[in-house]
């Protein structure tokens, strides 16, 4: 791939903006300077660097977020934080965007990719890919809302959702509980439990198909994925 292409694919500007850079002798293809913006490069043997920092190639970008309370699943927003503000310059050049939404209070599992396909695999109604998340209701949930919610419930718009698996951890006055479900209907964890008359006090997704939240990831961190966890979603 030509040298200026490489740059301006990874963000680094336009092919003028590029050109400039190689001109002011910024770049180097293994320790040797090149100005040349024709200049070709292999992907998988030569070692560009800018400004002396290694540049490294890849089309894909796939990053693990726990997602904070208080920020907005989407790439921008004109009044609201999004989670795509909380990534590094160096990963945010990729043009990574969240796959599917989280509402602004919910926290958890966030993958952020720039693979289109991937995304729309996952998204797809039809690939019915589960989602898990982990819930605090305000009430007791009893067998009658595990029984309901397999059946399926009735959303306030008349929609009646498909099974969902519903865990009771611990109740009382009030509950901890695990939903899995495999459609994701706006705000349909908190509607599901309005259907049964109880209220969601916190929600946080943990996981998405094979990809389980890190722990280790404090609130607003991310990570990239591992090899692994990639194939999982391949
Ligand atoms: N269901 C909700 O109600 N909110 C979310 O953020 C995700 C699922």
């Amino acid at each position: 791939m030509r040298i200026d292409k490489m740059l301006a694919n990874l963000g680094y500007g336009s092919r003028k903006d590029v050109k400039k850079l190689l001109k002011d002798g910024v770049v180097k293809v293994n320790d040797k300077l090149v100005k040349d913006a024709k200049e070709h490069v292999n992907l998988e043997e030569d070692v560009v660097t800018l400004f002396g920092e290694v540049v490294e190639y890849k089309e894909f970008i796939y990053l693990m977020m726990n997602k904070p309370p208080g920020v907005v699943s989407a790439t921008e927003d004109h009044y609201e934080r999004t989670v795509v503000d909380l990534l590094e310059m160096e990963d945010a050049i990729f043009s990574p965007f969240p796959v599917g939404r989280l509402d602004k209070d919910t926290e958890g599992l966030l993958l952020l990719t720039n693979d289109g396909q991937l995304s729309h695999r996952l998204l797809s109604p039809k690939k019915h890919v589960p989602k898990t998340y982990f819930a605090v209701i305000d009430q007791e949930v009893s067998e009658e809302d595990v029984t309901a919610f397999k059946k399926g419930v009735m959303l306030d718009d008349g929609y009646v959702t498909k099974p969902g698996e519903l865990t009771i951890l611990k109740t009382g006055l009030r509950s901890d509980i695990e939903l899995t479900i495999t459609e994701g209907k706006f705000h349909q964890v908190k509607r599901m439990f309005e259907a049964v008359g109880k209220k969601v006090l916190y929600l946080k997704r943990i996981s998405m198909g094979p990809l389980e939240l890190d722990e280790t990831l404090e609130l607003g961190e991310y990570r990239e994925l591992t090899e692994h966890e990639i194939k999982s979603l391949l």
